[in-house]
């Protein structure tokens, strides 16, 4: 066996394997496979080998695509077979909401160019003949979707990989991972001890295991899943014996999955009385047997597979395959540069191998060798999870996914599983002013503040909620008077040191303010690509606060540790500093009630040390809400203490507090972009317009300057833009395409209705050569087409009289 290698994959189920192929796919071939038995011996070896590109992430869908293009390459490359069957599928829709869901994806797809497609009932019932389709509304047919042979897909992998130079060591135990003091890793088998550069951590039903080996968490957890497979059906022997072959149909609301399998049919559950498996870690010597049947649990779904498909209720049951898999807590994969842990990469957490793995190959092998993958994969990074994740908030967490994994997803949705879980000092005292909570990063954060008549939940829709009337009332309170609001979920970084500055020189394309100001920055990774929209506040010489946004905490301390340098000391202080934002005309005069300081000169992008009322604080004047306003920080320890100081002197002035439906309002009324809607890996600040913060001008080499001049020069080909959208009840919420000249030209990032000026905003790229001041365009809301126009002046405060004056 080898003893050194660039690369050492642990895991040989299809995602190692994937990864394994990529990383020669990409010019690595120093790379080694450990599996401790043989290929395809977790997971893999039982899965029903179904694969699609619905996604409710694009980004995830682009992946999957890319997935199941994928296999037609391996096969040609190896001459094996995958046992591909391209049969197409159909995703069933018995409501509104989920047919404006479908809709919804439908859109996205056409400019994704994904050929799928909206029918109704008759073509139904001719795609997928043996559907009821009593109460059927209609379904999104997508041509991609398919199976292939799991086994014979993983082996393909794993030949090409070897093709490339890529070595392979079953029954090879991975026993230890110990990190030498450079950050290269000794990997303890079986066989012998292998020094490798890097290790990924492909484990599957064992990743937690493999992790704890080198002290790292993983939040994922293995639930137990049944599939059922017929004996032969006569309806399907005669599509068989006309040469055809049944579709996929996907039917969420009997929760099910159904395909041809031989000359009958197979039928697998995400049951609501669904288990999760080896609650305390999955025994090692698992892998070749399947879980004991369990009809119990599936009794209610096999009744309605029987409705939905009458065929079934005649059809005996030739298998049972009932086995476990892993899902991270929001179901998608756990993928990237492990933060923390120099060379320790993940490519865990998969629930959907043969819609994902190649996707998730192909993504680690660019992150390894091109030093960041080629889309934003925020979805699937392993770094979206905090440091504050355990065990006994990934568990219900998961169990929710899985019975949720065909709901209507809605964009408004707060899932209310393992919650409250963080919370801030504020807690109660915003719950008594009616709070409606949704969480960010584990965080409660206040989605607006219910007054008497006004919902104590906002039931989750496509269309405008029923949240809208609190959150028009909060967004006038704002613009009228003074609103507060905490400033609890925003990601704090405190840097120190003397080469502080020269360090932000470096990390951030932005100018980096003189002590007492603020400026604006974004962040670049070395392609260019937008990666961090930061603030950052000089409170000293040697002493800087950055924010940014609080779920990307992991994301972007990874990143600051993979760039660290002597002189400097990065601390993630999110949850250490907290405090207050007050917004509105009146702020000034709420702050200067609770201060002896002079506040009248204070200028926009300033920033204090004051006593506000009794509490030492940090105060800031800048406002995401674009009107006059300040932002307060204050150890969290005395947190209370000022919100009763502000709370008090707002009173005279009608404060009212707001929360983050009113603030994402407010925000369009300036055309104000948001992290991972506007700004993303995705896109470039020439593309979003933050080109403007960035300076040019200043000597240091930041990361990114090279790209980013050169996309000066050239201009980007597309740009973010502001439109106004005539809507009915529905707001743009994310990637719905643009429409111009009866073809696909752009999409939108996000929108919504602006309660200040009462018109629906919507911001989204269109190619730079359209772009002209009250362009009409149409934007496809739920299926329908809206007439929009490009705005090029915000409709509030579009000097920025009010904000800066
Ligand atoms: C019943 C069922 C049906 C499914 N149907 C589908 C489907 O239709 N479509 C789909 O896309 N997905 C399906 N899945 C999910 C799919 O099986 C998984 O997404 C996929 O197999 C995950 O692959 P993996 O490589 O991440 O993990 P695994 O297959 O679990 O592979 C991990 C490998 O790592 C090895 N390993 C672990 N620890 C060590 C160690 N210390 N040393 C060396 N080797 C080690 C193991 O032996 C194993 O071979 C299904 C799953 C089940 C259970």
């Amino acid at each position: 066996m080898k003893t050194t290698c660039q690369v050492a994959v642990i895991g040989g189920g299809v995602v190692g394997c994937s990864v394994l192929y990529h990383l020669t796919k990409l010019g690595w071939s120093d790379v080694m496979l450990l599996e401790r038995s043989e290929l395809t011996s977790g997971s893999t070896w039982h899965a029903a080998g179904g694969f699609h590109t619905l996604n409710g992430d694009t980004n995830m869908a682009a992946l999957q695509g890319y997935t199941i293009r994928l296999y037609k390459e391996l096969e040609e490359i190896t001459g094996m077979s995958c046992g591909l069957h391209h049969v197409g599928g159909i995703t069933l829709a018995d409501n509104q909401d989920r047919f404006d869901m479908l809709l919804a994806e439908r859109a996205k797809h056409r400019f994704m160019g994904l050929e799928t497609e909206i029918v109704g009932p008759d073509e139904i019932k001719k795609i997928a003949p043996i559907t009821n389709t009593d109460g059927i509304i209609g379904a999104l047919y997508d041509p991609l979707d398919g199976h292939l042979d799991p086994s014979g897909t993983t082996h393909a992998y794993a030949k090409a990989a070897k093709m490339g130079g890529a070595t392979i060591e079953t029954h090879c135990m991975v026993r230890e991972t110990n990190q030498r003091p450079d950050g290269t890793w000794d990997v303890v088998t079986d066989k012998g001890t292998i020094h490798a550069e890097h290790i990924v951590n492909a484990g599957g039903l064992w990743a937690r295991e493999v992790g704890a080996m080198a002290g790292i968490y993983f939040p994922l957890h293995p639930m137990e899943h049944q599939y059922l497979v017929t004996d032969n059906i006569p309806e399907i022997e005669a599509i068989i014996d006309a040469g055809g072959e049944h579709p996929h149909v996907m039917d969420p609301a009997g929760e099910s999955y159904l395909r041809q399998e031989g000359r009958g049919l197979c039928i697998g559950f995400y049951e609501q009385p669904c288990k999760p498996w080896a609650v305390d870690g999955t025994p090692w010597e698992f892998g070749h047997e399947l879980l004991p049947d369990d009809f119990d649990k599936i009794t209610d779904s096999i009744e309605f597979a029987y409705r939905r498909f009458p065929v079934l209720a005649e059809a005996g049951v030739k298998s049972v395959i009932h086995g476990p898999f892993t899902f991270a807590p929001d179901g998608n994969p756990l993928v990237g540069p492990v933060p923390g842990v120099r060379n320790y990469w993940s490519a865990c957490g998969v629930m959907a191998g043969f819609s994902q793995g190649g996707g998730v190959g192909l993504t680690l092998a660019q992150w390894m060798i091109e030093g960041e993958p080629e889309r934003d994969v925020f979805a699937m990074d392993v770094a979206r999870f905090g440091d504050w994740i355990t065990p006994g908030y990934t568990r219900p967490k998961v169990i929710e996914n899985y019975q949720k994994r065909f709901s209507v997803a809605y964009p408004n949705e707060e899932l209310p599983a393992a919650r409250p879980n963080r919370t801030t000092p504020m807690y109660d005292i915003f719950s008594d002013l009616g709070a409606v909570w949704g969480q960010q990063y584990g965080l409660e954060v206040p989605n607006y503040f219910a007054q008497e008549g006004e919902p104590t939940y906002e039931t989750p829709s496509f269309r405008r909620s029923d949240a809208f009337a609190a959150t028009g009332r909060e967004v006038r309170a704002v613009r009228e008077g003074v609103g507060i609001n905490e400033v609890h979920n925003f990601g704090k970084y405190l840097v120190t040191g003397p080469r502080a500055r020269a360090w932000l020189d470096r990390i951030m394309a932005g100018r980096i303010p003189a002590p007492g100001r603020l400026s604006l920055t974004p962040m670049l990774s070395p392609k260019g690509k937008l990666i961090g929209d930061f603030t950052v506040s000089c409170l000293g010489e040697e002493e800087f606060q950055l924010t940014a946004s609080y779920g990307a905490q992991n994301f972007h301390m990874r990143w600051f540790q993979q760039h660290q340098q002597d002189g400097v000391t990065v601390e993630n202080i999110s949850d250490k500093r907290n405090g207050f934002q007050i917004a509105g005309p009146k702020a000034r005069e709420v702050l200067a009630a609770c201060t002896r300081e002079d506040v009248s000169d204070m200028r926009f992008m300033d920033v204090r040390r004051m006593v506000v009322g009794m509490t030492d604080c940090i105060v800031q004047r800048v406002s995401y809400t674009g009107d006059l306003g300040f932002e307060i920080y204050c150890d969290p320890m005395a947190q209370r203490q000022l919100w009763w100081t502000l709370w008090q002197a707002g009173q005279p002035h009608g404060v009212v507090p707001f929360g983050m439906r009113a603030m994402m309002s407010l925000r369009l009324d300036k055309f104000f972009g948001s992290w991972m809607r506007e700004f993303s890996p995705d896109y470039t600040p020439a593309e979003t317009g933050l080109d403007r913060f960035i300076a040019f001008n200043k000597p240091a080499d930041f990361i990114g300057r090279a790209a980013a001049e050169a996309e000066r020069a050239t201009g980007p080909a597309r740009r973010l833009v502001a439109f106004e959208v005539d809507a009915d009840d529905a707001d743009v919420n994310a990637y719905e395409p643009i429409w111009l000249d009866g073809k696909v030209v752009g999409f939108c990032t996000s929108g919504g209705y602006s309660h200040h000026t009462g018109k629906s905003i919507a911001m989204g790229f269109l190619p730079t050569d359209r772009i002209a001041d009250g362009l009409q365009v149409e934007i496809e809301i739920l299926g329908q087409m809206r007439k929009a126009r490009v705005l090029s002046t915000p409709p509030f405060d579009a000097d920025g009289a009010r904000m800066r004056g």
